[in-house]
């Protein structure tokens, strides 16, 4: 099929957001044979360097490795990426622990810098006649048939066929395209926020800084959780309430901070000696989960990523199913030739229910992270978990590995995963009432024996 005929005589589309979902959709669609431009509020991160102060380091799962496989970048970006095998947990006794992330060479995570990721995306949205445009903020939106309208900071104005907001959780494409229409949008803040801490590399075989590994120090009322780099560094992140006893409100001296951090990470203090000077001097970042709908406007404008389903990064899928979002809608224009309409409403059909799942899971696995994985029984769930999917395959896959190792779509996997477990407790019910019955049996046979 012509580009023409795919496309439907649709031709200039305008992605607003050049960060992860922006860039990589930025690739899809000028492969199809669009007009592609992209604008982008911050300075091009391949002149100015790394990106700073947010989230730099990111897991990438399956979701995301299908996705850049399907844009013809895998390799590209993990030249780039550390290997992380399982994750080594830092109990706040100073013992460490550690879990595999699965049972097969292939279920192992990788850990990349958003600005590697993104220099990527960059350059090759840009080798596919992408035109791309920087220190471009969008402040308006006018949503008009048979064009759309962008206004910009610096008041240039742009006309375009199709709108893409892949601009983040905060998305003005959203609030712009939703206003005047029976939308719902649903905005909530974790009480807790981050900062970042970079941890240096460590001695070659010690395990506190394994760098094949996710570092997470759960601690009571605090969490550290760091990735690997190339170069074997770490790159941590603390979570800490945001206000009330030990949050980033009161922890303002470099007493309360050391005070904290040798109480509730140990190990901390001596893998990070400045610890106390990065704590002070890093902003604190805040951590949001958006739920909304509509995700798209008659077929003209359609929201990407964070901009419709902005998540807590505690099951590390933010980023990752922000590019499943490319591939999915990819799949739709594929679907429905030249039908905008209609291939905008089959993307959040298939997708919203999804996300919706994955929001709960990842607030889920806040709790789980903080509060469980120092406990002993917890980790042996953990195990059992992934002996029985040694032992019985595809019947029985962990939740976790379900997200994280498969594309299984979020509310289906959570479905299988509440199945296997229902068929478990009534195993665990049928093998106890079992040996209820036999301990019975033989307690007749011995106190027959015994007269
Ligand atoms: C601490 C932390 C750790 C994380 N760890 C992981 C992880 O391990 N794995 C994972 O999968 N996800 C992780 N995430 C989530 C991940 O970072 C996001 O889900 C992902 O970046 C979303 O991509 P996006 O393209 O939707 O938005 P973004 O990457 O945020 O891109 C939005 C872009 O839009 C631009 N923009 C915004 N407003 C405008 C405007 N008005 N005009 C023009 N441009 C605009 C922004 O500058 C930005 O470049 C983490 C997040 C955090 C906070």
């Amino acid at each position: 099929m012509g580009a023409e005929a795919q496309t439907g005589g649709v031709r200039d589309v305008a992605v607003v957001g050049s960060g992860l979902s922006g860039s990589l959709m930025a690739v899809l669609l000028a492969k199809r044979g669009y007009r592609v431009q992209v604008f982008e509020r911050r300075p091009d991160p391949r002149v100015r360097g790394g990106d700073h102060g947010r989230s730099i380091n990111l897991g990438l799962s399956q979701r995301g490795i299908t996705a850049l496989r399907h844009a013809g970048l895998l390799d590209r970006v993990l030249a780039h990426a550390a290997p992380m095998r399982g994750r080594v947990v830092h109990l706040p006794d100073g013992g460490l622990g550690y879990h595999p992330y699965g049972t097969t060479d292939d279920q192992i995570l990788r850990s990349v810098l958003r600005h590697d990721l993104n220099v990527v995306l960059l350059d090759a949205a840009e080798a596919a006649g992408v035109a791309l445009h920087f220190g471009a903020r969008l402040v308006d939106l006018d949503k008009g048939d048979p064009a759309v309208t962008l206004r910009f900071e610096d008041g240039t104005v742009v006309e375009a066929d199709t709108v893409i907001g892949a601009d983040g959780a905060f998305s003005t494409v959203r609030a712009r395209m939703q206003r005047g229409e029976p939308a719902d949008y649903h905005q909530e803040f974790l009480p807790w926020g981050y900062k970042e801490l970079s941890i240096a590399a460590g001695a070659v075989g010690d395990q506190r800084t394994d760098p094949e590994a996710l570092h997470v120090w759960p601690a009571d009322g605090g969490l550290v959780v760091a990735h690997p780099n190339a170069d074997r560094s770490l790159t941590g992140t603390i979570f800490l309430p945001l206000t009330g006893p030990d949050s980033f409100d009161t922890l303002r001296t470099p007493d309360a901070v050391r005070a904290l951090v040798t109480e509730r990470f140990p190990d901390l203090t001596d893998l990070v000696p400045d610890v106390v000077a990065q704590f002070l001097s890093q902003p604190t970042g805040h951590l949001v989960t958006v739920r909304t709908a509509p995700w798209h406007w008659r077929g003209r404008v359609v929201l990407l990523g964070d901009a419709c389903h902005a998540v807590y990064p505690f099951y590390g899928q933010g980023m990752n199913s922000a590019f499943e979002d490319c591939v999915i809608l990819d799949g739709c224009l594929d679907r429905n030739p030249g039908d905008h309409g209609a291939a905008f409403a089959e993307y959040q059909a298939i997708r919203k229910a999804d996300t919706d799942v994955l929001a709960d899971l990842s607030a889920a696995n806040f709790v789980e992270l903080r509060d469980r994985l120092a406990s002993p029984l917890f980790l042996a769930r953990k195990k059992a978990d992934l002996a029985l999917n040694r032992l019985l395959g595809r019947r029985w896959v962990p939740l976790y590995t379900m997200i994280s190792h498969t594309t299984t779509p979020y509310a289906e996997a959570l479905r299988l995963s509440r199945r296997q477990n229902t068929t478990l407790a009534w195993l665990a019910g049928a093998a106890a009432t079992g040996a209820a019955a036999a301990g019975t049996l033989l307690l007749r046979r011995l106190s027959r024996q015994g007269k």
